[in-house]
């Protein structure tokens, strides 16, 4: 191996492939003599996910494994999503660690900045960053059957990893639409995961594609300055008003004395929250009063009725992520916005030609067009013990037991894995329950002194199967085109039923549902239990 492996602080150098422990750092001999780092565990990606699990982990006194993280910081999407008017869309006493709570948080949505500091707050606070290496990305991992390891690539050299938990990130790998001609487009192009701050929208023609999440933001916090904006929309989402207010110094002087207030705030939201799954599921009164909310909405932000035509969505309530916002409409109303309804036919050096034949003169374009959700690249640079990715499995759909461990892919937790997404409630809140099962698999492991732990394939069928059966007939599943469904039009994304369900589920390793696998007694296994003795 010529690159050199992830050096960790005081590092030291194994002699020719014999194993060494220095400082509580151990290292085992890698091919050709070449040091090989080696961990207990490997975290992927410092977001809420990976840097929670990092937390916990040091929480349980558990000090043997390293987060790597590509980007140079923690905080993942909210260090990423850099846009004008990025915030969270539920409320940020609910979204955020509950081991954590901020009672100082300046709005009850806060800011992107905000959330990024609380993110690096947390990284400092609980002393997980020295055990973070920036700028290193995971480029494969490979479960290797002779070691009972994972035999991990990052492009900062080789390392080994016992067991690797993946907070990836669903909503980490940008996806940009392949718009015939894009390239040839000779204003400026960006997605909204990677805006270019160096560029000054003022005066210009500007095109928004896309109508989600990040859309809906971005549009009221540009439309001021620009000279005209196009907004590209295939379907409208539906849009309720956004309860935002600043939260006042006396009340954060009341969560700062009176924490168990607070907690009362959060479970207060989260019970609110939890209601809109019964519209989800069926309930049609609820479903009712949650789309008359939305059409109120429209009504009186936009009393023009060939526009609001345009805005009023035809699919069912809740099949899409439902979106919050009470400057979007207004946004849309103003004299120098298009709504353009007809798809983009090309791009062309000028603008963009929709298939009505029209060119749209633009000066830039930004991509407000979501992330590879059910194609995320981690799923190919995860390869099992057959042999073959995460992405080949999953070619038929994407599936993991209760969203975190796969068959075929020993000692592998997925954070926000397949069927753990929800739009109603903080993500935050799922990741939370993943911790905890993560750690009683951990603990599982040695208790029963094995060096693997697998899910049984008729486990994780059967968890396939229910998700499934939950998913029919729910709004999620009632027809439109999401980015919830995979590309077979399946819908591998979304938890389908009440968050708590899940997290009883995990509260709890299902050991039975698991097969553990005893020790091997191979040579580059010993050289490690060796070393691991003197570690401990
Ligand atoms: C604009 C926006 C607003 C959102 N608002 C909300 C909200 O209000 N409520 C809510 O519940 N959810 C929201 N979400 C979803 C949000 O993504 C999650 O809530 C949460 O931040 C996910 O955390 P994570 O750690 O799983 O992923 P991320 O925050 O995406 O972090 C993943 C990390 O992994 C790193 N990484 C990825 N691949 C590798 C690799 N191969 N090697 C090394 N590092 C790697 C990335 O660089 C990143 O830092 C929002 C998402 C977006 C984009």
């Amino acid at each position: 191996m010529s690159s050199p492996a992830v050096q960790a602080k005081n590092e030291p150098a194994s002699v020719n492939g014999s194993s060494q422990n220095v400082s509580g750092i151990r290292v085992s001999g890698g091919p050709g003599g070449a040091p090989t780092l080696h961990r207990r565990i490997i975290v992927i990606g410092a977001g809420f996910g990976g840097l929670g699990m990092a937390i916990r982990l040091l929480q349980k006194g558990e000090r043997d494994f390293l987060v790597l993280e590509k980007a140079s910081d923690v905080g993942g999407t909210w260090r990423d999503n850099t846009y004008p008017g990025c915030q969270c869309d539920v409320a940020s006493n609910m979204y955020s660690y509950s081991f954590a709570p901020n009672p100082n948080w300046s709005r009850s949505f806060a800011m992107q900045g905000e959330i990024w500091q609380y993110l690096r707050d947390c990284a400092d606070r609980f002393g997980v960053r020295e055990l973070i290496r920036f700028d290193t990305e995971l480029l494969s991992a490979r479960w290797n059957e002779e070691t009972q390891r994972w035999h991990i690539e990052t492009n900062k050299g080789p390392m080994t990893a016992d067991v690797i938990v993946s907070g990836h990130g669903g909503l980490s790998a940008p996806s940009v639409p392949e718009l015939p001609g894009l390239e040839r487009f000779e204003g400026t192009v960006f997605h909204s995961a990677a805006w270019n701050h160096e560029h000054d929208l003022s005066g210009e023609r500007v095109a928004v594609v896309g109508t989600g999440a990040s859309s809906i933001q971005i549009v009221p916090n540009i439309q001021p300055r620009v000279r005209e904006l196009h907004l590209f929309q295939r379907t409208p989402p539906w849009v309720v008003p956004r309860l935002d207010y600043v939260r006042s110094e006396a009340k954060k002087a009341v969560f700062r004395s009176l924490p168990f207030l607070q907690k009362l705030d959060r479970m207060q939201i989260y019970l609110a929250r939890e209601l809109i799954v019964l519209a989800m599921r069926g309930n049609t009164k609820v479903r009712g009063l949650i789309q008359r909310v939305a059409e109120k909405h429209l009504e009186r932000q936009v009393p023009e009725p060939v526009l609001r035509k345009k805005l009023t969505p035809t699919y069912e309530i809740g099949c899409k992520r439902i979106l919050i916002s009470n400057d979007y409409y207004p946004a849309l109303t103003q004299p120098n916005v298009k709504v353009v309804t007809q798809g983009i036919a090309r791009v062309t050096e000028r603008g963009v030609v929709t298939t009505d034949g029209l060119e749209h003169e633009l000066d830039t374009i930004v991509l407000a067009t979501g992330f590879k959700v059910t194609n995320h690249p981690i799923a190919s640079a995860l390869i099992g013990r057959d042999g073959r990715s995460l992405a080949e499995h999953w070619a038929t759909g994407a599936v993991a037991y209760l969203g975190t461990t796969v068959t075929e892919f020993p000692n592998l937790f997925l954070l926000t894995g397949p069927y753990t997404g929800i739009g109603h409630n903080s993500i935050v809140y799922m990741l939370e329950a993943q911790f905890e099962y993560v750690l009683g698999a951990l603990a599982a492991l040695k208790e029963q002194n094995a060096a693997a732990v697998n899910v049984r394939p008729e486990a994780m069928r059967a968890f396939e199967d229910e998700m499934q059966r939950e998913l029919q007939g729910t709004a999620w599943n009632s027809g439109c085109a999401s980015w919830y469904l995979d590309a077979n039009g399946r819908n591998t994304s979304v938890w389908p039923t009440f968050t708590w369900r899940f997290r009883n589920r995990t509260k709890t390793f299902d050991s039975a549902a698991h097969a553990f696998e005893p020790r091997r007694a191979v040579a580059g296994r010993t050289a490690g239990a060796k070393t691991a003795s003197l570690v401990a």
